[in-house]
């Protein structure tokens, strides 16, 4: 099975991902934890292009096809071996923060990212995918509080953008009812954990 992790800047992808990892370890259910963009060497420096705060010329078409070229050698080298071998794997960010960051907020479409974007994937989709909601000020103000965090290209967009990310997640979620599960985030760590195991416990999990 494949799970994806989605949210807008400070949601809590990452704190969320090392408590559902914690929870996987207990029940010993064997799985693979990895991310987009990176998580393989191409991706990871694709990343660093990406990202890069010194980039700001950088056009978003290019900055779109940057982001499916990472994410195909990343399903080709990395996710679809770990699928075909039955792993469980648990992917922070996919397909989706391509529609919503790039198709949306960029305003490139999201006809035209996700026709890149099938290129790139040839129809491996998420088996599930948890959305973590949250009120871009609110994720912002974590991440000024935040120390450790890279700083990266993206944080120069300005707060209407961040909503519209949001924006296009909602919309991604609401032609895509069956997959996207969407979960407040603005809750404690441990209460955002257990509305995720519950999806998982009556979903992918029951069997
Ligand atoms: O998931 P993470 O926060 O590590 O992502 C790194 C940065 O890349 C974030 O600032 C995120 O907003 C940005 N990003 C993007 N478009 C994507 C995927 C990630 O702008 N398709
Ligand atoms: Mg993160």
């Amino acid at each position: 099975k494949f799970i994806t992790f989605e949210g807008g800047e400070g949601s809590g992808k990452t704190t969320t991902l090392s408590r559902i990892s914690a929870y996987f370890d207990r029940h010993s259910i064997p799985y693979m934890l990895t991310r987009e963009p990176g998580g393989i060497t191409i991706a990871e420096k694709i990343r660093e292009v990406i990202l890069d705060t010194k980039h700001t010329e950088m056009d978003a078409r290019t900055e779109a096809l940057l982001y499916a070229a990472a994410r195909r050698q990343h399903l080709v080298e990395k996710v679809r071996p770990a699928l075909d071998a039955g792993t469980l794997v648990l992917c922070d960010r996919f397909v989706d923060s391509s529609l919503a960051y790039q198709g949306y907020a960029r305003g490139l479409g999201m006809d035209e990212v996700w026709s890149i974007n099938q290129f790139a994937i040839d129809s491996l989709m998420p088996d599930v995918t948890f959305y973590l909601d949250i009120e871009p000020e609110v994720g912002l103000s974590r991440i000024a509080a935040s120390l450790d965090r890279e700083v990266n290209r993206l944080d120069m967009e300005n707060i209407d953008f961040h909503h519209k990310v949001r924006e296009g997640y909602h919309m991604i979620a609401a032609e895509n009812p069956e997959r996207v599960v969407i979960i407040n985030a603005d809750q404690s760590p441990s209460q955002v954990m257990n509305d995720i195991v519950c999806e998982l416990e009556k979903g992918i999990l029951k069997d």
